[in-house]
């Protein structure tokens, strides 16, 4: 039970659709016995709902951002109320609609957020006091309050809550023991956690809780339910920026500020982007300006990569990965595989 169809079919599938989809996300920490099994019967129900997304199953539960159909949203929300695992589990509609995903991918995966953290280290069963909206503006704002980030530095960096700790951590498998080091005199502080949507704060929260910080909260829903909120209560938004989201979008706007730079010329920007060099492909903020003379590639080296023909481009990188592969490494760091074996400067 796999999709079968190319990236082109599936995109120009998604252009001819005459009907709007709703993006959605929702995540449960339950006890999943057999993970296999309802990820087949969750991919049979979601590709019979038209449903498109990335979905996690994990014997610790799920991780799911989709989008439904809009005239399928109700018969949608039957199953999930229907199915036991899912049973009024909280549904969060994206802020802002646009082309989210082309094609549904459910994954069996060993963790629905990939802490790399062993099981001893947490117990989910003591998780940071979830706030609202309300509750975390004020209570950020009282003396001696501590504020963290708890998603990548390149989330961070086009929105953020004003004041929040923000770590430089590119992979979330070195997230938690940094954090718990950067605040390590805070013990007997508030600490106060967010992420997007909420599910990397439990765990994060459990964490913390064991390393022995005692007043621990977490942003009820994430940045995603905070958005909807201040909206609707109409109360000032403490997060400024962009909220990064892990789709075709890039990221939805929350304010009008913009406090990212552009990685090639510093200018203001908020917007991220994919090298245009697919043996690249590194997400990086860039403006327009330097999209067109770069373009749309991170570095003068992955323009003239990419401006070379198709066959050359070929030869150049099967000679890369000959020699990654008898190097035993990772075909995951090409871009700075290319550095290392001297392609490039
Ligand atoms: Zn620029
Ligand atoms: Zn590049």
């Amino acid at each position: 039970m796999f999709n079968k169809k190319s990236k082109f079919e599936l995109k120009k599938d998604l252009e001819q659709e005459a009907f709007q989809r709703i993006t959605c996300s929702f995540y449960r920490y339950i006890n999943i016995k057999n993970p296999k099994i309802f990820r087949n019967h969750l991919y049979e129900k979601f590709s019979n709902l038209n449903i498109l997304g990335r979905v996690y199953v994990a014997d610790e539960g799920i991780n799911a951002q989709i989008s439904v159909p809009e005239d399928k949203w109700s018969m949608f929300e039957d199953y999930i109320n229907s199915e036991i695992l899912l049973n009024s589990i909280t549904l969060k509609k994206a802020v802002q609609e646009g082309s989210s995903f082309i094609k549904l991918k459910i994954l069996v995966k060993n963790e629905i957020v990939a802490y790399g953290v062993d099981k001893d280290c947490y117990n989910m069963n003591h998780v940071g006091q979830h706030l609202s909206a309300k509750e975390f503006n004020e209570s950020i704002n009282e003396e001696g309050s501590v504020v963290v980030d708890m998603r990548n530095y390149y989330e961070s960096e086009v929105g953020r809550f004003k004041n929040a700790i923000t770590p430089d951590i590119h992979r979330s498998q070195e997230l938690l023991p940094e954090v718990a080091e950067l605040i390590s005199d805070s013990k007997d502080k508030k600490v106060h956690l967010y992420c997007t949507g909420g599910i990397r704060c439990e765990k994060a929260s459990a964490y913390l809780i064991k390393k022995g910080f005692k007043d621990v909260y977490q942003l009820d829903g994430g940045i995603i339910q905070y958005a909807h909120d201040v909206k609707k209560e109409n109360i000032p938004s403490e997060f400024i920026g962009k909220n990064f989201v892990f789709d075709d979008r890039l990221g939805e706007k929350i304010t009008d500020d913009i406090i990212g730079k552009c990685h090639q010329c510093q200018k203001s920007c908020d917007q991220h982007a994919n090298c245009n060099n697919d043996a690249c492909h590194i997400l990086f903020i860039q403006c327009e300006n330097c999209a067109t003379k770069y373009d749309r590639c991170c570095s003068v080296n992955c323009r003239d990569f990419n401006a070379l023909d198709n066959e050359e481009q070929r030869k150049l990188r099967k000679d890369i990965d000959k020699k990654v592969s008898s190097a035993k490494l990772s075909t995951k760091f090409r871009p700075k595989l290319y550095k290392l074996f001297n392609y490039w400067k």
